[in-house]
């Protein structure tokens, strides 16, 4: 027993040696962590990588940096490979995979370079895995000159036997009716929803719209512009009364099915026929769930709607992205109490002006962080939150989800659209170029009027059954031969990254 002590001793000493030389290892040398497993590298996918900073903010060593908006490693050397950086990171663009090996697959919908899943079926926008307005609008625009280049023509039909069925009217569904009216294409665009371009506008109320991505241009016949939710609503209006555009809102399409060389559309409220249909839904119709016991009462929302509506009101909003953030700072002006619960420990999935904002509200004592937290269950009057050391119970009045969507996978692919596994880098490029490469060199669309400042008048004012061998469309390129190769090259070269593309998304300094 006397020995005792002193085995103890020895004991702790020698764990604190192994500690410390473990950590001597870490900092002095990033190539060989102290479980001696591989060297993690980083591969960042630019097409995904909205330029959020989560996995900048969060670094605790500094080693990444944003670069034209593009999240960038700069100091290899002080990454201490904790995979922070992989865990915030909102849409998997960045990863880390063991040196040596490949960065893993991801999973996304077979689509070519022109987003087409199958003859004369495009999916575009969010649910594509291509989000942001901008580039909603452009990729409407890109699937229409793309099948018009593919040699679709104004067919003399009416009614419900369409040119092309528009599922969705959002930036990328209004985008796509204006380039068939441009085109003199008859179309029906079909809304689930009550309201048009339902995403934005149930946006909280006062919401500032970023016209993103910010290395892109809006090429796209939808304008888009840095502004007001509202604003950009009524000059979108005002342009869609303009040009004739017609939605048909609460009318859901059920199911698409070929049917010979067209399509068979069945909707809530009719049956379509139409030689393509493009596919705009968004990812909002799925929202990703809490699965808590509560979640399907009614204060819960997936969207925070009207922050007036919950004047007076506890709400809780779950999330740390952006809609998260942007839900709790509208809440503040009105609510009794906003508290914002987020799993991670700190805010790091959301715009730099955003967390400013936020943090200006919590030193005010207007918003409560419940960091590290998690919701166990949602009663009438009351939710329950769980963090590693206690279970909190808040009195409560409202629910507000914000955590993401997902793309109605099963349905899509009931519908046409193959699931694949691809490179980690595959991209399918700017959608600007996408536009460009099909219709020539393009003004940019960022005039509230949707005018193009080019001197040219806006295109496609003309009602959407206008006679088919009217005047083509003025911005198709005059020489048609040059377009489709460029895109194909450049699209083939990026879906197929070389080992020498890959270092380019790789430290400089790995030893
Ligand atoms: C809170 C919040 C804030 C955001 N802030 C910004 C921002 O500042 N800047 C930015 O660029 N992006 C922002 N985004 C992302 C942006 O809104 C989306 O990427 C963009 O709206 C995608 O456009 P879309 O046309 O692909 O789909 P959506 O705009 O989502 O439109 C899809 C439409 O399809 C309809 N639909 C779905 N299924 C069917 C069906 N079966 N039948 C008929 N209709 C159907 C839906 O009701 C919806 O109206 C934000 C998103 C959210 C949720
Ligand atoms: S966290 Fe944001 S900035 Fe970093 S790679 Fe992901 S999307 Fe890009
Ligand atoms: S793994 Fe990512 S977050 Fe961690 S130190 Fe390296 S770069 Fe920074």
């Amino acid at each position: 027993m006397e020995l005792l002590p002193g085995v103890i001793l020895t004991f702790a000493l020698l764990v604190c040696g192994i500690v410390l030389s473990a950590r001597r290892r870490t900092r002095s040398s990033p190539s060989r962590s102290a479980s001696d497993r591989p060297l993690l590298l980083h591969a960042i996918n630019d097409d995904r990588c909205t330029g959020c900073e989560a996995c900048v903010a969060v670094c605790p060593t500094d080693v990444l940096e944003l670069s034209q908006n593009k999240s960038r490693v700069a100091r290899f050397n002080a990454c201490i490979q904790c995979e922070q950086c992989v865990l915030v990171c909102p849409t998997t663009a960045l990863v880390m995979f063991p040196r040596g090996t490949e960065p893993p697959l991801y999973k996304m919908a077979a689509l070519d370079e022109h987003y087409r899943a199958a003859p004369r079926l495009y999916l575009i926008g969010e649910a594509a895995g291509k989000p942001l307005v901008k580039n909603a609008s452009n990729l409407g625009r890109a699937v229409i000159e793309h099948l018009v280049r593919e040699g679709l023509r104004p067919s003399a039909r009416g009614g419900d036997d369409v040119d092309v069925l528009i599922v969705g009217s959002g930036p990328g569904g209004l985008s796509c009716a204006l380039s068939c009216l441009a085109h003199r294409l008859t179309y029906a665009l079909v809304e689930k929803d009550e309201l048009i371009a339902s995403t934005i506008a149930r946006y909280p109320k006062g919401k500032h719209v970023m016209a993103e991505p910010y290395d892109v241009r809006c090429v796209g016949l939808l304008p888009v512009w840095d502004a007001e939710k509202s604003e950009l609503l009524d000059a979108w209006k005002t342009l869609l009364d303009a040009r004739g555009v017609r939605v048909s809102t609460r009318e859901t399409v059920e199911d698409v099915e070929r049917e010979g060389d067209r399509f068979a559309v069945k909707s809530s409220r009719t049956r379509y026929r139409a030689a393509a249909v493009v596919l705009a839904i968004g990812t909002r119709g799925t929202p990703r769930r809490l699965g808590v016991p509560g979640e399907a009462l009614p204060k819960v929302a997936a969207l925070l709607d009207d922050p007036e509506r919950h004047a007076g009101e506890r709400v809780l909003v779950v999330g740390g992205g952006d809609s998260a953030v942007e839900a709790a700072i509208a809440l503040a002006d009105h609510a009794r109490a906003v508290t914002l619960s987020y799993r991670g420990k700190a805010l790091s999935r959301c715009k730099a002006m955003n967390r400013q904002k936020l943090q200006a509200l919590v030193d005010a004592g207007r918003v409560t962080l419940a960091f590290g937290t998690q919701v166990k269950e949602i009663r009438a009057d009351e939710v329950l939150l769980s963090s590693s050391s206690d279970l909190k119970t808040l009195r409560n009045d409202h629910v507000v989800v914000c955590i993401g969507g997902e793309p109605p996978l099963k349905w899509l692919e009931k519908v046409g659209v193959r699931y694949t596994e691809r490179p980690h880098l595959y991209q399918l490029g700017p959608t600007d170029q996408l536009v460009e490469a099909l219709v020539g060199p393009q003004p940019e669309n960022s005039q509230p009027d949707g005018a193009q400042r080019d001197g040219s008048q806006p295109h496609g004012s003309q009602p959407q059954n206008a006679r088919p061998d009217s005047a083509p469309f003025g911005v198709i390129p005059q020489s048609t031969d040059d377009a489709p190769t460029v895109a194909i090259s450049l699209f083939t070269r990026r879906r197929h990254p070389s080992s020498s593309q890959l270092t380019h998304f790789i430290s400089k300094e790995v030893p």
